[in-house]
C-alpha cells in the first residue's frame, strides 16, 4: 500500500479581482466598430451604465448613450442588458 501524502495547501493571501477587465486592444487593431443604443428600446435601467469597465455610457433623457470614442466593443452593456437595445454597429441584419 502506498501512504497517501499529505498536502499542504498554502494558504493564498492574494486577493482575486472580481472586476471584469478586458484587454484594451491597441488602438490601431481596433475595428471601427461600436456599439449603440436603440433609444426605443431601452427602459433607462442604468445596467449598462454600472458596468461597461471604461465609462463610456452615460444617460441622457433616460436613455443610455454610449460614447464611441471610448468604447473598447467589449460587448459587456450588450450581454447584461435585459431588453436588448444595445447592438453592434456593423451587425449584419
Ligand atoms: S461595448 Fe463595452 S466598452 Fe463599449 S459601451 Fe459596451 S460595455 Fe462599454
Ligand atoms: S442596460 Fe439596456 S435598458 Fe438598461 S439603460 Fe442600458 S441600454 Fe437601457
Amino acid at each position: 500500500m502506498v501512504a497517501i501524502n499529505e498536502i499542504e495547501i498554502v494558504d493564498s493571501s492574494a486577493t482575486i479581482e472580481e472586476e471584469i477587465v478586458p484587454e484594451v486592444k491597441d488602438s490601431s487593431t481596433v475595428e471601427p466598430s461600436s456599439y449603440v443604443v436603440d433609444a426605443e428600446v431601452c427602459i433607462g435601467c442604468n445596467i449598462c451604465v454600472r458596468k461597461c469597465p471604461v465609462g463610456a455610457i452615460t444617460m441622457k433623457d433616460g436613455k443610455a448613450i454610449i460614447d464611441s470614442t471610448k468604447c473598447i466593443s467589449c460587448g459587456i452593456c450588450a450581454d447584461v442588458c435585459p431588453v436588448k437595445a444595445i447592438h453592434k454597429t456593423n451587425d449584419e441584419k
